[in-house]
């Protein structure tokens, strides 16, 4: 096709950008379709091509699970399990993300409530939920979030929402206006990755946050963590008074490490302790009692 227009159309539209443009509608065309598909389910046999996943939150001065995060999943029928690192920017730039978002928001809240409900000892567990820039700046997001809460019967204390430094620092008076208003509702919000975005410590104390995500780069690197840099976060975190959720944790050494820094406040995620689990599979952790790996 490109060819009869002319050669130097040809060279501009190579072989190779024809075939992303077309990997890149498929994938536009195959989300729109596993949207459709998960969320007109009604046969309870057929399997939904999105889901959702839960990570377990460890809490320091108990050693046991504190929440979890939830994590979509895509299931795509030929291509296999999509990581939301590709669809979910994809999702972002094509508007989905809204509709997904509050998907995964009421999924999870209905979820952990019936957790709640059957482990009446675990009724404090949390449930924090990523907010994508544009879901956060939702005009009707709140509204969204208080019908979903009501609609799931969620204790709203328990609920987090994690957005990311970027996100907020780039809409500084509005971002602070919506933190501000999720919080009256007694949600907890957490920076996620902290430190790797649009970062301004000066202006943190400006923000309306309750904690912070500890991003996975930094706990994973060696000179970071020996360095001072995460214990400079951690400071500045106690300083004012915010939460810390360490990411990423995959080494024994790497937990040493954050306990000295963290004396027994604060939490941690990662695969040391799970990797993102199945419903069924929380059941059956909650079930033994235990909540805990190693
Ligand atoms: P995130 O919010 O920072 O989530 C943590 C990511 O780190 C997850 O990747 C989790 O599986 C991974 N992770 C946890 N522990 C470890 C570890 O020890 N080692 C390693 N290598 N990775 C670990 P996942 O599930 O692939 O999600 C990637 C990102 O996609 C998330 O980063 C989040 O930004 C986005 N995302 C996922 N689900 C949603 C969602 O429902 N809504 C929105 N808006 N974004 C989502
Ligand atoms: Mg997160
Ligand atoms: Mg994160
Ligand atoms: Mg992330």
């Amino acid at each position: 096709r490109a060819k009869s227009l002319g050669k130097s159309c040809y060279q501009i539209f190579d072989v190779s950008m024809h075939d992303r443009i077309l990997d890149r509608l498929r994938m536009e065309n195959d989300l729109r379709r596993a949207i459709a598909q998960t969320f007109s389910l009604e046969d309870p046999q057929a399997v939904p091509e999105l889901r959702v996943v839960y990570q377990p939150i460890i809490s320091l001065e108990t050693s046991k699970v504190s929440g979890f995060e939830a994590l979509i999943r895509w299931q795509h029928p030929e291509l296999g399990p999509i990581s939301p690192a590709d669809f979910i920017p994809l999702a972002e730039e094509m508007g989905l993300i809204v509709p997904i978002g509050y998907w995964v928001l009421r999924q999870a809240c209905a979820q952990v409530h019936a957790w709640h409900e059957r482990f009446p000892s675990d009724r404090n567990l949390t449930l924090s939920v990523n907010l994508s820039p544009r879901q956060f700046l939702q005009a009707d997001l709140v509204e969204q979030i208080v019908k979903a809460i009501q609609e799931t019967q969620f204790s709203v204390a328990c609920l987090h929402l994690e957005i990311t430094e970027t996100t907020i620092f780039k809409n500084a008076t509005l971002g602070a206006d919506i933190l501000a208003n999720l919080r009256k509702l007694g949600i907890q919000v957490y920076i996620d990755d902290f430190g790797t975005g649009y970062s301004s410590l000066g202006y943190l104390h400006r923000f309306p946050v309750d904690g912070l995500k500890i991003d996975r780069s930094f706990v994973q690197d060696d000179d970071c963590l020996k360095s001072g840099i995460v214990q400079t976060i951690i400071t500045l975190a106690n300083q004012l008074k915010l939460s810390i959720v360490a990411e990423g944790v995959e080494t024994l050494p790497q937990l040493e490490s954050l306990r000295v820094m963290l004396h027994e406040s604060g939490q941690v995620q990662g695969y040391f302790f799970f990797k993102p689990l199945e419903a069924t599979e929380v059941e059956t952790l909650l079930g033994t009692g235990l909540k805990r790996q190693s």
